[in-house]
C-alpha cells in the first residue's frame, strides 16, 4: 500500500482527503479576503479551472469577518490561513472556516494554541499543521550542523503535532514546505514514515510560472512518485488560476489523476511547413476549459505525423498548406490549413 493510502482519512467542508481519496487541488487568493467581491470571483474562477480546496489569508479582523459572505457564494471547502493572531484562528472558525492552516510555533503561548485547539474541537475542524523551512526554529537549525535539514523540519513538524496531539486533537493535516527540492522530498520520505495524518504537499516559493512550474514539477514529481501527499499546491507569482493548470498536469502526468485534455505537440523539423507552434498554442488554448478525457496530438508532418499520433484519441498532422485529421491513428480527411483548427474542434465536440 502506499504511503499517501496509509493515512488517516480528513474531512475539510465537502472535501474528503487521506486514504484512498483522490490528491486534492488547492489554490490560495492573491486578493485582499476582506474584499469579499475580488475574492469570491478569484475563487469561482479557480473553482472553474478545476481547484477543489481555496485558502484565503486572514490577517486580520475584517478578513475573518469576509469567511462568512465568501463562504455563501463559493462551492468548495475554504482554509483560513493563520499567522501570528490566534484570535484570528478562533474568528475564522467561528465564522465559517472549513480548516485551518496554522504554525503552532508562530501562534505564541501553549495557552494560546490551545484556545485554538479547543475551538477547532468544538466545531470538528481540521488544523493543518505547517511548517516552512524559513521560520525554521534555531534549536532545530543547531541540532542539525547549523543548517536548515530534512531533519530539523520533521522535527518540528512533529513537535508541533504532538503538542495538538496532547491537548486531545487528531483532526490534522501535515505540510512542510521548502523551496529546496531535494530537501523538501527528503522531508516527506521522512515524514510519511512517521505520522498517520495526510500530508499537504508542495515546493514553496517556487518562482514565476516557468521557472515555478519546472521546479513544482520536479518537486512533486519526486514526492508524489513516491507515493506521498494527499493534498497539493502548486505556488507560482502569477494568477492563481495557472496553479491549478499545473497541478492537473502534473498530477495527470504521474498517472494519478484523469480527465481533462492532454495536448501532445511535435517539436517542430525542417519537415514542418504549416505554423504548428502557433497552431498548437491555439489548440491549447480552446480545449483548457474541456472536461472531456482525451489525448490531442499536434504534429507537423504527414510522414511521421500521423505514426507518432497513433497514442492519441485525435490529432492533426500538417502537411504543405493543409493538414490530415486523424482519429485514433487513422487518417479520417483532409482539411485546408485555415480550418485545421476548427475541424479538430468540430470531431471533439462529437466524441
Ligand atoms: S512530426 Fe514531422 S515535423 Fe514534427 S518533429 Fe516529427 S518529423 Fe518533424
Amino acid at each position: 500500500m502506499l504511503l499517501r493510502e496509509r493515512t488517516k482519512e480528513i474531512k475539510i467542508g465537502n472535501v474528503t482527503i487521506g486514504a484512498s481519496h483522490p490528491i486534492a487541488i488547492q489554490s490560495m487568493t492573491n486578493t485582499k479576503t476582506d474584499d469579499v467581491e475580488k475574492t469570491v470571483d478569484q475563487i469561482l474562477r479557480l473553482e472553474e479551472a478545476g481547484c477543489e480546496i481555496i485558502r484565503c489569508t486572514v490577517p486580520d479582523e475584517a478578513a475573518a469577518k469576509a469567511i462568512e459572505q465568501i463562504k455563501s457564494k463559493i462551492h468548495i471547502p475554504l482554509v483560513a490561513d493563520i499567522h501570528f493572531n490566534y484570535r484570528m484562528a478562533i474568528e475564522a472558525m467561528e465564522n465559517g472556516a472549513d480548516k485551518i492552516r496554522i504554525n503552532p510555533g508562530n501562534i505564541g503561548s501553549k495557552d494560546r494554541v490551545f484556545a485554538v485547539v479547543d475551538k477547532a474541537k468544538h466545531y470538528n475542524i481540521p488544523i493543518r499543521v505547517g511548517v516552512n523551512s524559513g521560520s525554521l526554529e534555531k534549536d532545530l537549525i543547531a541540532k542539525y550542523g547549523g543548517h536548515v535539514t530534512a531533519e530539523g523540519l520533521v522535527d518540528s513538524a512533529l513537535d508541533k503535532v504532538h503538542l495538538i496531539e496532547e491537548m486531545g486533537y487528531d483532526n490534522l493535516v501535515i505540510s512542510i514546505k521548502s523551496s529546496n527540492v531535494p530537501m523538501c522530498a527528503k522531508a516527506h520520505e521522512l515524514l510519511a514514515d512517521q505520522t498517520p495524518y495526510p500530508l499537504h504537499v508542495g515546493i514553496t516559493e517556487a518562482g514565476t510560472v516557468t521557472s515555478g512550474t519546472i521546479k513544482s514539477a520536479v518537486g512533486l514529481g519526486m514526492i508524489l512518485g513516491a507515493g506521498i501527499g494527499n493534498t497539493i499546491r502548486v505556488s507560482l507569482t502569477g494568477d492563481p488560476v495557472e496553479e491549478i493548470k499545473v497541478a492537473k498536469m502534473i498530477l495527470r502526468d504521474l498517472g494519478l489523476r484523469e480527465g481533462g485534455v492532454e495536448v501532445i505537440s511535435c517539436p517542430t523539423c525542417g519537415r514542418t511547413s504549416i505554423d504548428l507552434i502557433s497552431l498548437a498554442n491555439q489548440v491549447e488554448t480552446m480545449l483548457a476549459g474541456c472536461k472531456k478525457n482525451l489525448k490531442v496530438a499536434v504534429m507537423g508532418c504527414v510522414v511521421n505525423g500521423p505514426g507518432e499520433a497513433k497514442e492519441a484519441d485525435i490529432g492533426i498532422a500538417g502537411g504543405v498548406n493543409e493538414g490530415l485529421l486523424i482519429k485514433k491513428g487513422e487518417i479520417i480527411r483532409k482539411v485546408p490549413e485555415s480550418e485545421l483548427l476548427s475541424a479538430l474542434k468540430e470531431e471533439i465536440d462529437k466524441m
